[in-house]
């Protein structure tokens, strides 16, 4: 087994919003399933632009982690498409 390595869940911003162990799921349709459990759900993110990443332990905690902090705020509310 390899170093820990996360799948990290992003909304179409770009910030972060669900982490998973990656374990040994090295498939982002996989991890989707994993994520949420439910194809409906899956769907309904895929199709609202959810993302997966899957990355290593270090680089989670220097990118991602400061951002899944409930003190963080979305710098992109307003520059999504089609919002005002
Ligand atoms: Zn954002």
């Amino acid at each position: 087994m390899s170093a820990r390595r996360q799948w990290v869940f992003s909304n179409p911003c770009g910030c972060p919003f669900g982490v998973m162990e990656a374990g040994r799921i090295d498939s982002e349709a996989v991890a989707f399933f994993e994520f949420y459990e439910v194809a409906r759900d899956v769907r309904k993110a895929l199709d609202r632009g959810v993302t997966a990443e899957l990355m290593d332990h270090g680089r989670y905690v220097s990118d991602v982690y400061p951002r899944m902090l409930s003190s963080y705020v979305c710098p992109h509310e307003g520059a999504k498409a089609g919002a005002r």
